[in-house]
């Protein structure tokens, strides 16, 4: 039995961050194709696709001035620079997916994390993936050869920034292990869901029971 519809649950933003090549590009298309109620947040960039990136499905890849467009028309929900490029996240498909009864899970950095949580606050899980070690960062960022090597360099330089904003979040996970990492971002996201703040709907239920002889 199940009262649940999507005009009384309230949705989960769930914001994942990390130092990049620690895993929560993965993690996150796992948890994606694992949960049809949870939609992805499809940022724009102004950094060029790697190899094997399709625009409109890893990014909206849009050049400097497309970008600034969409900032002056307000179109971002947040945005921010990052390793020198500027990402952005579109308002109105998150708009959408909420008035659906959809949760929205976006992989922004602790700039993007900051500003939805403080728009959103109760509404706003923030996970943040930390690598098991700098050595086994830097390994990850070379074996997915997808960037030239004075881009990784730099990714590295900005990991300890990265990983300093940990406490912010509410919860850590460390990415050792990838099926235990995904097992525990899983427990948590079904966990976020459960709560009673998030189920409305759950009161009906109570009504009913309170209402029901044995
Ligand atoms: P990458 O270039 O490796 O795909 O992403 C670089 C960093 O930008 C990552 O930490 C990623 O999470 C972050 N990022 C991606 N999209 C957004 C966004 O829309 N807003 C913010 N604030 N950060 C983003």
């Amino acid at each position: 039995m199940s009262s649940e519809t999507a005009a009384s649950r309230r949705g989960v933003l769930l914001v994942i961050s990390s130092p990049s090549g620690a895993g929560k590009t993965s993690l996150s298309r796992r948890l994606i194709a694992d949960h049809p109620e949870l939609a992805l947040s499809v940022s724009a960039t102004t950094r060029a696709p790697r190899p094997g990136e399709l625009d409109g499905r890893e990014y909206h890849f849009v050049d400097v001035a497309a970008f600034q467009k969409l900032v002056n028309e307000d179109a971002f929900l947040e945005w921010a620079e990052v390793h020198e490029h500027r990402y952005g996240t579109p308002r109105a498909p998150i708009m959408q997916a909420l008035s659906v009864g959809r949760d929205v899970l976006f992989d922004i950095d602790w700039q993007g994390a900051a500003a939805i949580a403080s728009r959103a606050s109760a509404d706003t899980v923030r996970v943040f993936i930390l690598p098991p070690s700098m050595k086994a960062l830097a390994e990850r960022l070379h074996s997915r050869a997808q960037d030239a090597e004075d881009v990784i360099a730099r990714r590295l330089g900005r990991a300890k920034g990265e990983i300093a904003k940990w406490a912010d979040y509410d919860y850590v996970i460390v990415n050792d292990d990838f099926e235990r990492a995904y097992f525990e971002l899983h427990a948590i996201y079904r966990a976020e869901r459960l709560r009673r703040v998030r189920n409305p709907w759950i009161e009906v239920v109570v009504a009913q029971l309170m209402n029901e002889e044995p």
